[in-house]
């Protein structure tokens, strides 16, 4: 298992990107330095591919002496909005990563990569554009065709620098005009047939607010951002490795700082979508409750649903950083935050589906205290007072009435231990008349087991949870399941939707949890025994509701999955 942090010394071997800046740093280049930063456009809410880009771009720094920056690439005014930048601070401070005094925006550099077009221009690289958005794009030819070049390609730079300022002095309509790099119509590359780096866009930018008109495209922004704040290795995923050559060809045409790209392969988790614009539609179509609803695969949603920040840096660790795109299971992170609550979380006892039960032998008005280990993995977790009373409820799956043979849980006649208290025998139990359902098991107890034991040395094969029902507090419990039915719905395109899993949700009014659950912290994971990890919601105890997520079951379908594989292999 990694180490929390997911440092390369947890593991066995670099990776490539590891391999590579030790080489750069032997070598000497960039003086030995190594500043990474993570770019996200503040868009949308960060979800669990991100959480590998912040891994790595942090841990790269971290394990170099380096720095990380953040910096918010925001250069479409459109899509773009603060209460996104607000939510990406606080998912990569929760992830555990600082950036010190390091908090940069692209549109910081507006001014800057306003002065850079214009040095363009004046070299006879840049030119203003008449053609409109859908012109430019038949232009650009296809892979087997070459693009044709724009009527408006050799205009003097005198005309180039008169439009361009016009531009930005707002005498253009949006769209009517584009500042282009001139570079080659006919590459074998699409990026270089004469991008746009500049459009009009009369459209209010959230930090900027109306001081520009005129927006740098993200190809003309990111690298030269990059080349800015002296970005020694510039990790992104797979899709920019054919900009490459378009940012290499800006920053050498500028003549700046030149930071070293390495692209890997973006995560791809089976039953998930991440796209930003995808999950966007989710949000706005209601299909979830919003970006932080427990079943998005965002940081939110999974702080929302009790997933440790540590749980998520060691499956980054675990997945590792590789050029070749694959899915990766989504049982492969469950399996690392249980190992995780495993370690932490405290032992809670909850009742899902309640079946109440009474103690005939036990005395009406007594009551006692009995002592509960808090975590059995952490001795340092104590003990806790639980109570017990005549009358208890317990798992209605935790009775039969003509049980089979393997059963050894509650059935006629059959004693069983009660976790923490006694062995209790049924003696009894009551039918709902019209639906033949049990509603009451009547049992004794033996007053000589109490810790679980008989001095007599009999022995009962199941233990089983319980609370006590004068005691328990009611609750509602919201189980989880993956938020997509099919194993890949990224891999449908826009029909995405058609996949989505109508049983992701399932909810249950009326459990009844141990007393202490009442000052459950929210967003901590606590076990319920024999059931799986479960979280007081943030959203709701706002409202007052004592509602708990479930973060993950107590089944390791990952070992199972683990176990297969290996067994194909032989
Ligand atoms: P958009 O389509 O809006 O650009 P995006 O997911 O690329 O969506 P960005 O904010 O541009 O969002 O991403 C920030 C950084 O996170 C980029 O460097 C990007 O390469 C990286 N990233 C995005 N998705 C993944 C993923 N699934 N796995 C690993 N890294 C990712
Ligand atoms: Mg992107």
């Amino acid at each position: 298992m990694a180490e929390a942090k997911n440092a390369p010394e947890a593991r066995e071997t670099q990776n490539f990107i590891e391999v590579a800046v030790a080489s750069d740093r032997a070598a000497g280049r960039f003086d030995g330095r190594v500043h990474t930063r993570f770019p996200p456009e503040p868009n949308g809410f960060l979800h669990i591919g991100h959480a590998k880009a912040i891994c790595l771009g942090f841990s790269l720094a971290e394990t170099n002496e380096g720095l990380t920056n953040l910096r918010f690439d925001d250069t479409n005014p459109i899509k773009e909005e603060s209460k996104y930048v607000e939510a990406i601070t606080e998912d990569v401070r929760w992830l555990g990563y600082e950036w010190g005094d390091r908090l940069y925006y692209a549109s910081d550099y507006f001014e800057q990569l306003y002065e850079w077009a214009v040095k363009l221009i004046e070299a006879g690289k840049a030119f203003v554009c008449d053609l409109s958005a859908e012109e430019i794009r038949a232009h650009r030819g296809t892979l087997t065709e070459p693009g044709i070049e724009s009527p408006f390609r050799n205009r003097s730079v005198d005309e180039n620098l008169d439009l361009f300022e016009r531009m930005r002095g707002g005498e253009f309509e949006d769209g009517s005009r584009t500042l282009r790099a001139k570079i080659d119509m006919a590459s074998g590359n699409l990026n270089l047939r004469d991008p746009v780096m500049y459009r009009v866009l009369h459209t209010s930018h959230h930090r900027s607010g109306d001081q520009w008109c005129i927006y740098p495209t993200y190809d003309w922004a990111h690298g030269q951002s990059d080349s800015i704040e002296g970005i020694t290795h510039s990790t992104c995923t797979l899709e920019f490795e054919n900009h490459r050559p378009l940012y290499d060809w800006y920053l050498d045409a500028l003549g700046v700082h030149h930071p070293r790209q390495i692209e890997f392969a973006p995560l791809n988790l089976s039953n998930t979508i991440l796209s930003k614009r995808k999950l966007l539609q989710l949000v706005n179509d209601g299909h979830v409750s919003g970006w932080d609803d427990p079943r998005m695969p965002t940081l939110s949603g999974m702080r929302r649903r009790g997933f440790p920040p540590t749980s998520i840096r060691t499956f980054c660790g675990m997945i590792g950083v590789g050029k070749q795109a694959s899915l990766i299971e989504l049982a492969q992170l469950e399996f690392c935050v249980r190992e995780d609550l495993n370690r932490t979380a405290l032992r809670r006892s909850a009742v899902l589906r309640p079946l109440k039960v009474v103690i005939e032998n036990y005395p009406e008005e007594q009551e006692e205290k009995l002592e509960a280990i808090n975590n059995p993995e952490d001795d340092a977790a104590g003990t806790r007072k639980v109570p017990f009373s005549r009358e208890l409820y317990i798992e209605r799956s935790d009775f039969m009435e003509d049980p089979p043979k393997k059963y050894f849980r509650l059935g006629p006649g059959r004693e069983v231990r009660l976790r923490y208290g006694y062995f209790i025998r049924c003696v009894g139990f009551e039918k709902d008349e019209r639906t033949g359902d049990v509603v009451e098991l009547r049992c004794t107890y033996d007053p000589e087991t109490r810790g679980g034991h008989a001095p007599d040395g009999r022995k009962v094969k199941g233990t089983i949870h319980w609370v006590s029902a004068r005691h328990a507090i009611e609750a509602t419990v919201r189980l989880y399941n993956s938020l997509f039915a099919c194993p890949d719905p990224g891999a449908l395109g826009d029909a995405f939707l058609g996949a989505l899993n109508p049983d992701s949700v399932e909810t249950i009014h009326g459990a009844r949890v141990e007393p202490s659950l009442a000052e459950a912290e929210v967003g901590l994971p606590y076990q319920f025994e024999r059931q799986g990890y479960y979280c007081k919601d943030s959203v709701e105890s706002k409202r007052g509701a004592l509602v708990f997520n479930r973060t993950v079951s107590l089944r390791d379908s990952w070992a199972k999955i683990v176990k297969k594989a290996r067994a194909s292999r032989r």
